[in-house]
């Protein structure tokens, strides 16, 4: 079978199965922890612009709470599939647990594309969103946060909405909010700088100078941008960059060797991080098909966009030069690609361990929210530091210790810790 088409829940299933199995669990754990705890599937009426009605199906799905409320975004997408959203809560539930925060795993989203959809009727999504699963989300059970193409205005209408229905404030009920409005500073550049950190860490146990280090990355949206930003910052040169073009809606990698500007590509990129792709070939940028990011001759790569995109055709392009994978977005590596990588010894820095940035921050927002009172943005960035150097340690001393791949030393760190919960409840 081609991995193209792989369904990410039968990718998430296997990697579970691999690491119940290293650590032995229980039947009953197996199932339990295999397949979401609850799932709801629902229709969004929306009075469109033209007049007309228009019917949007949304999810939620609730992996798993041993640990905590659940904790995971919403996405808006047109190729949205229900078994995306429940890879997509598994994924948070180990998530949550490789950072070793107090919340389990969910994930929601809406079929939909923001692209064409004015910003009353995205408003209407939302609320609509909210009111069909306003008994089953709340600051104690379930918490919502941005994902893919939902951002602060999103989440502020959500909690309006949700307010609106309980005759109170819980800002609690939603991170990702807008800063001023309950929203925690730094959440904005949590999970880029989140991956950033962790890549930090392994330079520097493999004894390299990030200010030697080149990397290519996939994806010019929120994860990316910032985690540019601080690579740079570490002294690192981005040489490459791939997001989809604003007219044609097709993919591109921008290709600069004396290193991209993200500040300049900023002013020529919409709300949703396409680029013009005229207007980066006037300020220099060699523009080459969408891929291409991936052969690039460098040290590291940073795939920022969205799952499936390494996959069993195209990881033999992997530059020989490549060290390390940081893994920004969710899912990107398929299991067929995953193993030449492993093969290669490419070092991995596994997604829900490089990406946990974002929800450790929500955590810090849900903390904020719920006492009401704010830290300086040095405070915020400086604990998801000390959250995200722990959680890499953690695993990488795993790895050394037992021999494992990092993406098993994450899976056995995570794993265990969420079976234990469910054991210690008496669950299982
Ligand atoms: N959507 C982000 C993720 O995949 C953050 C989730 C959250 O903040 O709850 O990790």
């Amino acid at each position: 079978m081609s991995d193209k088409a792989f369904n990410p829940f039968v990718m998430a299933q296997m990697q579970f199965d691999k690491a119940a199995e290293f650590l032995n669990l229980d039947e009953g754990t197996r199932e339990l922890l295999r397949n979401p705890m609850r799932e709801y599937h629902f229709s969004i009426p929306v009075h469109m612009d033209d007049g007309k009605i228009k019917i949007f199906r949304g999810f939620r799905v609730q992996h798993n709470d041993s640990r905590g409320p659940g904790k995971g975004g919403i996405r808006f997408h047109p190729q949205e599939t229900v078994d995306t959203v429940r890879a997509l809560s598994m994924w948070m539930t180990w998530k949550c647990s490789v950072v070793d925060i107090p919340l389990g795993g969910s994930k929601g989203g809406v079929i939909c594309d923001p692209h064409n959809l004015s910003a009353r009727e995205q408003e209407q999504i939302c609320r609509g969103w909210i009111r069909q699963l306003a008994r089953n989300v709340g600051p104690n059970t379930d918490v919502p946060a941005p994902d893919v193409m939902t951002n602060a205005q999103h989440m502020l209408w959500m909690l309006d909405e949700y307010e609106t229905i309980y005759g109170e404030k819980m800002p609690g009920l939603i991170t990702g909010k807008p800063v001023g409005m309950g929203g925690s500073l730094g959440r904005t550049e949590a999970t880029g700088y989140g991956v950033i950190y962790t890549l930090r860490e392994a330079l520097r146990d493999m004894g390299i100078k990030p200010d030697q280090t080149t990397a290519s990355v996939q994806g010019f949206g929120n994860v990316a941008q910032y985690a540019i930003r601080l690579y740079q910052q570490i002294g690192g040169k981005v040489t490459c960059v791939s997001c989809w073009d604003q007219n044609d809606q097709k993919s591109y990698s921008f290709k600069k060797s004396s290193g991209v500007d993200p500040n300049a590509l900023l002013t020529i990129t919409d709300r949703f991080g396409g680029i013009e792709k005229t207007k980066a070939s006037d300020m220099g940028y060699e523009i080459l098909p969408g891929e291409a990011w991936i052969e690039q001759d460098v040290d590291i790569l940073i795939p920022s966009a969205i799952e499936n995109q390494i996959t069993g055709d195209n990881v033999n392009k992997i530059h020989k030069n490549v060290k390390i994978i940081a893994e920004g977005a969710n899912g990107p590596t398929t299991p067929e690609a995953d193993k030449v990588i492993h093969e290669r010894g490419i070092f991995v820095i596994p997604d829900f361990l490089a990406n946990a940035g974002g929800v450790t921050c929500s955590y810090f927002e849900q903390v904020q929210s719920n006492m009401n009172y704010f830290w300086e943005k040095d405070e915020v960035l400086g604990k998801l530091d000390v959250k995200m150097t722990a959680a890499f340690h953690a695993v990488k001393d795993l790895a050394d210790k037992r021999k494992l791949y990092m993406r098993d030393a994450a899976y056995l760190v995570a794993v265990s810790r969420v079976a234990q919960a469910c054991k210690d409840r008496g669950w299982v």
